[in-house]
């Protein structure tokens, strides 16, 4: 490259030697670019301008990385599906290098489907187009719907077939995160090193995520409770859009925070507590209604690997680091409970908490009763905070169904500070907090489906546009809102995508 248009920092390869091997990409022989993500290269202080989409397809290939990569593979371990694996690692994924962003935020930079590294065991190391264009949707639409995850910034057609059940075009994802350290990059050198290992990568975790914490009494503790706070935040906004991480493993559980990993994810549309997708997911681990459970399994195997640093004596360790698991579903209740009374509508947090919660809880039970789709029944509160019940009765087969909990709602509404809410300020807010798009499975499942089989990237594109702006009815994009068909999601599956 004649200008290095990247000022990488790489601290992962630099103070971290022992965590990771150098592994170069494998070679693409026809990269093409499918998406670029102009937006966020400019939160990332990166200048593209001078570079054409196939310098950028080059580049973002791997063919030909920018000056200053450090391409590293990391290696992690995991427990998958409950079944703890010592060894998983970058398979396919290599982390080239860190940025600081416009916010002074550093960001690693990291490719996906880059071909076999020391971790690839079996695989080939490679992804297709189908899964990598589905990471982009739905990191887009989780970052416009406000959720913390990794961002998509290029994905590239390599221009060769990946073999799955049948040949797929491949491609390979540049993928930006607050960084990539895992529950599962612990539970590596917990399992393979000594105490002094694990002490060198807390204190990195510490320095880079949660700064405020250096000098405290016990910084490790405190960082298992920071990592722990951050989940409950993030799990809480997942459920309240309908988001089914589906393969919530220890290695995709990131330590920063984020939503990572976007492989058999999807939305609910009908609403299911139970509801699961994934065609791997067959005991139900990772439904919809399981992740705050399953949050704090994960958790409770970060804290594992921390006893060593807790205290000197394993019994004391295991005290200190129960108390901060066993918290954990309070302080996930916490979130819940504030992100619920936003999507009431409710303004004043000094009320009860248990008749809010039981007010949210029966909402959801009528929802439940009649499979009435979770994101237009929300939607359709706001307009009933305005007198207009209508729109949601009709979600309704029984339109009395909801007449009782309208009523309690309405009584709670006039209760206290919150009477003072004119209705337009509060259906305002709701519609604020409850999103009228999101990534329907359909229209998911369609946009792929044309940019994979046909190299149209036309339907990609206009829904990667709408979901863009999940807050706002926008009538040229209603086809994107409607939830699929009962046909359509009888027999829907999501797929891992390795
Ligand atoms: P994931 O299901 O994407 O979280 O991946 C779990 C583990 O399998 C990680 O160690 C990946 O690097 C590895 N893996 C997934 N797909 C492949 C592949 N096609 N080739 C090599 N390793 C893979
Ligand atoms: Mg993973």
């Amino acid at each position: 490259m004649s200008h290095p248009p990247i000022a990488f920092d790489n601290t992962y390869a630099r103070d971290l030697e022992g965590f990771h091997v150098p592994a170069q990409p494998a070679k693409v022989p026809a990269p093409s670019l499918l998406f670029f993500n102009h937006g966020l290269a400019r939160e990332l202080g990166l200048d593209f301008s001078g570079m054409d989409d196939q310098a950028l397809a080059e580049m973002f290939s791997g063919n030909a990385l920018p000056e200053g990569a450090e391409p590293i593979a990391q290696a992690y371990a995991g427990h998958q599906f409950g079944q703890f694996s010592p060894q998983l690692g970058d398979g396919r994924a290599l982390l080239i290098g860190e940025v600081i962003d416009r916010h002074g935020q550093r960001r690693d930079i990291a490719l996906k489907g880059s071909g076999r590294t020391p971790f690839s065991r079996r695989g080939d190391g490679k992804a297709a187009v189908g899964p990598m264009l589905r990471e982009v949707l739905i990191g887009e639409a989780m970052q416009a719907l406000g959720i913390p995850t990794t961002r998509a910034l290029a994905v590239v057609a390599t221009g060769e077939p990946v073999f799955r059940e049948r040949a797929l075009p491949g491609a390979v994802l540049t993928r930006v995160a607050a960084s990539h350290l895992r529950v599962g990059t612990f539970q590596f050198f917990a399992t393979h090193t000594t105490a002094e290992h694990v002490t060198k990568l807390a204190d990195y975790t510490i320095a880079r995520h949660f700064p405020e914490l250096v000098g405290a009494e016990n910084p490790y503790l405190a960082l298992l409770g920071a990592v722990a706070e951050r989940q409950a935040a993030l799990i809480a906004q997942w459920m309240h859009v309908g988001f089914i991480h589906g393969v919530m493993n220890t290695d995709n559980m990131s330590l920063a925070g984020e939503t990572i990993d976007y492989g058999p994810c999807a939305f609910l549309e009908a609403y299911r507590p139970r509801a699961v997708f994934s065609s791997i997911d067959e005991a139900g681990r990772y439904a919809y209604r399981e992740q705050p459970r399953i949050a704090r399994w994960n958790l409770a195997r970060f804290a594992e690997t921390l006893l060593p640093l807790l205290a000197p004596e394993e019994g004391q360790a295991i005290t200190l680091a129960t108390e901060v698991i066993d918290v954990f579903p309070d302080r996930y209740h916490q979130h819940w409970l504030a992100g619920l009374r936003t999507k009431l509508g409710l303004t004043n947090p000094s009320a009860e908490d248990a008749a809010d919660a039981a007010l949210g809880e029966d909402f959801l039970a009528l929802l439940a009763s009649e499979k009435v789709d979770f994101t237009l029944a929300w939607r359709r509160l706001a307009d009933a905070a305005e007198g207009n019940e209508a729109p949601l009765r009709a979600l309704f087969r029984d339109p009395t169904a909801q007449e009782e909990w309208l009523a309690r709602w309405q009584t709670r509404r006039g209760a206290g500070a919150d009477a003072a809410c004119p209705p337009a300020a509060r259906a305002a807010a709701m519609r604020r907090a409850n999103p009228w798009l999101i990534p329907r499975n359909q229209r998911v499942e369609e946009a792929l489906a044309a940019a994979s089989d046909r190299d149209d990237l036309a339907p990609f594109e206009s829904l990667l546009a709408a979901l863009r702006h999940p807050f706002e009815e926008r009538p040229e994009y209603a086809h994107f809102a409607e939830p699929a068909t009962d046909d359509f999601m009888s027999g829907f599956q999501t797929f891992c995508g390795t």
